[in-house]
């Protein structure tokens, strides 16, 4: 391991880089890590930060509109989309120093530059022209949005990365996609006022989560304004004499817009990074294979995040980091842990989720018993806003386990925070039952849901 110029070399400077390169300096290792963009990497420069400050700016005319069922008279309000995306900035400048502050606090080398693989022990520092060698090398230089090189017109497309820096607010914009990135997007562009079109190719948006929640939110966006195409997608952008874009899409339907995002997944980085020399296997769509450890088919070559396309999520990237310093540094192997993942999506309303969604339940369990309850949340009482919450518990019929929680509506996020844990723990109906209501709170209805809104027998509503 002296031969060496570190134990540790790690690749990429984003959530899951940063914590295996600052855990193990801190416990003595001799550590370094590349980053050629900005240390924060996707969460804090493009991703999860700034999307949430948006968020919050997006949501006060809402605030306003309800604040005159309370009493108080809002005088005209305006919006700066500048003023924005300088105070984003300045917070996200703030954080980027924090992480390389964090690794170099503890002894841990940064350097500004790509790195790229050379051999297994060795990487080509670009920007500094010279090559370092470690005995453990970590690749975590997570993902980037899909490109559509198949659209027509494609070039005049953005993507979220751009979104968060335009010039100036469109007055229009289209939204292809229909993930949580898209759906995220369209309501905080919505809620800052811009005419915004989601299109989407599927059935309905937001696959993967529940379909109660799904067609709710589906519903509560187009009742605030949203228009959102299903089953449709776009065949070709071009700019049209007035300098806007015009769409054309599957339908037939021209839409004319400023601006036109692509969510429509994303890809692995890993290109041009010396794997393929070096040996390292990849899978279908490029992303690094490798096993329940982040070990790659190469011994000392780990990876983790984004660049494994196992679940494409900051928490699990900082787990992942976890896990292989426990595994490759403190002689205690820890296999990564993926099941009964909380998460949010931060739409208008939030949805808050852990565990399954009814329709995986029904397909696993030969009986279930589901919880529900619509209602409007009191917060909308004397602001007038129709709009309701939707809470849904997942049970198990022969064990009482609760396999599945999901909540639309306000807060929805912080809720499936605290729900991850009786759910990891595996706790019963009986438990949730048992515990007291906080009153009056929006989440009391789920300890107050005491008998089955309906059964699934399999597969078949009861
Ligand atoms: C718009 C958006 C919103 C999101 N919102 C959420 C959310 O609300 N909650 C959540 O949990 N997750 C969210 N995510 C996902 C989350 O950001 C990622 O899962 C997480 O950042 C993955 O971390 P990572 O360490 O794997 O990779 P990243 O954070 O992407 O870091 C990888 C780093 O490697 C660098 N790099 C790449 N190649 C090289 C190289 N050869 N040499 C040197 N450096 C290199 C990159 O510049 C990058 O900084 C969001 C993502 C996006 C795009």
């Amino acid at each position: 391991m002296a031969g060496y110029d570190y134990d540790l070399f790690v690749i990429g400077g984003g959530s899951g880089g940063v914590r295996a390169a600052r855990v193990a300096a801190s416990v003595g290792k001799r550590v370094a890590i590349a980053e050629e963009y900005r240390f924060g990497g996707t969460c804090v420069i493009r991703g999860c930060v700034p999307k949430k400050l948006y968020v919050y700016a997006s949501q006060f005319p809402e605030h306003f509109a309800d604040a005159a069922g309370y009493g108080w008279t809002v005088p005209g309000a305006s919006f700066d989309w500048p003023t924005l995306v300088a105070n984003k900035d300045k917070e996200i400048a703030r954080l980027e120093a924090i992480y390389k502050k964090n690794v170099e606090g503890v002894g841990g080398e940064t350097f500004h530059s790509r790195a790229v693989l050379v051999d297994p022990h060795c990487v080509y520092l670009v920007a500094e022209d010279r090559t370092v060698s470690a005995d453990q090398i970590l690749i975590a230089t997570g993902g980037r949005p899909a490109p559509h090189p198949a659209l027509a017109g494609h070039e005049h497309c953005i993507f979220s990365n751009e979104a968060f820096d335009l010039k100036e607010l469109p007055k229009a914009i289209m939204i292809e996609g229909g993930g949580y990135i898209a759906v995220e997007f369209a309501n905080i562009f919505h809620g800052l006022g811009v005419e915004t079109t989601l299109v989407y190719r599927g059935k309905e948006i937001l696959s993967r989560f529940d379909m109660d929640l799904r067609r709710s939110l589906h519903e509560t966006m187009e009742k605030k304004g949203i228009t959102i195409l299903t089953h449709s997608i776009s065949e070709w952008v071009g700019k049209n004499p007035q300098g806007r874009l015009d769409v054309l899409l599957s339908s037939g339907k021209t839409l004319t817009v400023d601006q036109v995002m692509l969510a429509i997944g994303r890809i692995p980085n890993t290109e041009n990074m010396g794997l393929e020399g070096v040996g390292v296997e990849l899978g279908k769509t490029g992303a690094i294979v490798v096993d329940e450890f982040s070990r790659t088919n190469i011994d000392n070559i780990w990876a983790i995040g984004d660049v494994t396309h196992r679940v494409q999520l900051t928490p699990v990237a900082i787990h992942e980091a976890m896990c292989f310093i426990e595994t490759a540094f403190k002689g205690n192997p820890t296999a990564v842990d993926h099941d009964t993942i909380a998460t949010a999506v931060f739409s208008q309303p939030e949805i808050g989720t852990v565990g399954l969604s009814e329709d995986e339940a029904a397909k696993r369990f030969p009986e279930i018993e589901i919880y529900r309850a619509s209602f409007r949340p009191m917060r909308h009482t004397l602001s007038g806003r129709d709009e309701k919450m939707l809470m849904k518990l997942i049970v198990d019929a022969a064990s009482r386990k609760v396999l599945g929680a999901h909540i639309l509506g306000p807060d929805a996020g912080e809720m499936a925070q605290l729900l991850g844990i009786p759910l990891k723990a595996g706790l019963t109906k009986h438990d949730f039952d048992r515990t007291m209501a906080v009153h009056p709170t929006a989440a009391e209805e789920l300890v107050t849901m005491y008998k089955p809104t309906y059964r699934v027998k399999n597969g078949e509503r009861v």
